[in-house]
């Protein structure tokens, strides 16, 4: 796919699924804007190694997403980098396990900020331009959760149904201007976000790391594979290409078959 000349910005890039698609956009042509937590030093060679590998401008710019304000400066911010912004992958997600009334209210507020309120604020920030340049994808990675429930995260599926909804809503408001809007919703990915849930199960049920990778998988994933980052990439591109200009407001599996039972 030749995405080149396209300037990308996703959030929570510095890790995970995020980082995952933003060197996918990258080796494609894209311009990128990693954004994050981190360490300076991690960051920075995250982003030099991204930059040489795929002969691409790559800028990071800190904002904390559930900020409102931060999520505007932002967009701001990359504009004035970049020139302007035709991608925005709206990534960056926290999570939390536990039954509704032993949820801490602090964590019901930070995951609905992080997690939807955030999608709505970067995507209000950054449709102006993209109208005025008649093209422009917005991928939201919602979740398997986005469709489906599972028990003890409430703030977790209530955001990613929303994000789903969300997702419908700007697809509708952005048809037939050259804009998509598309949620991708995986399932079970190996990243510092599944990372906590693996250790929990280790010392729950008194696994070892194998056989707890198996217990996570066996539950929900038929295929019994983790989705790598990658593949979460490949996706991205592909929905980013000519080919997919007339995918939007869908809500994507990418599950190893959880949503199919
Ligand atoms: P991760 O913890 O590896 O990465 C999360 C990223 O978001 C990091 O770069 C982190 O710094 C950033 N981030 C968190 N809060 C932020 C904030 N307030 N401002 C800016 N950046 C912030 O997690 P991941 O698994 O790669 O998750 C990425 C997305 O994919 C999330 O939205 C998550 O809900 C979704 N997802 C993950 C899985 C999975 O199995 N890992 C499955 C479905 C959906």
């Amino acid at each position: 796919m030749d995405l080149r000349g396209r300037r990308a910005v996703v959030t929570g890039s510095t890790s995970g699924i995020g980082l995952g698609i933003a060197e996918a956009l990258a080796m494609n042509g894209c311009d990128i804007v990693l954004n994050g937590f981190g360490t300076n030093a991690g960051i920075e060679a995250v982003r030099t190694q991204m930059e040489q590998s795929h002969g691409v401008k790559v800028i990071y710019l800190g904002a904390d997403i559930s900020q409102p304000e931060e999520c505007r400066l932002l967009i701001e911010r990359a504009l004035a980098c970049l020139g302007g912004v035709d991608i925005l992958v709206n990534n960056a997600g926290i999570q939390q396990v536990a039954p509704i009334e032993h949820f801490p209210k602090e964590r019901w507020d930070a995951i609905l900020a992080t997690n939807l309120s955030a999608v709505f604020h970067l995507t209000a920030a950054v449709l102006p331009k993209m109208r005025e340049s008649g093209y422009g994808r917005i991928l939201n990675i919602a979740s398997v959760h986005g469709l489906v429930g599972s028990r003890d995260k409430s703030a977790y599926i209530a955001a990613k149904h929303g994000v789903v909804g969300l997702t419908k809503v700007v697809a509708l408001e952005t048809a037939g201007r050259g804009i998509t809007c598309n949620a991708i919703c995986p399932g079970w990915v190996l990243t510092p976000l599944v990372e906590a849930q693996l250790n929990e199960r280790m010392d729950r049920e008194g696994l070892d790391r194998h056989m707890a990778e198996k217990s996570l998988l066996n539950e929900k994933q038929p295929s019994g594979q983790f989705t790598r980052a990658g593949e979460i990439g490949s996706l991205a591109v592909f929905l980013c290409s000519d080919a997919a200009a007339n995918i939007t407001g869908a809500a994507l599996p990418i599950d190893g078959g959880w949503t199919a039972q």
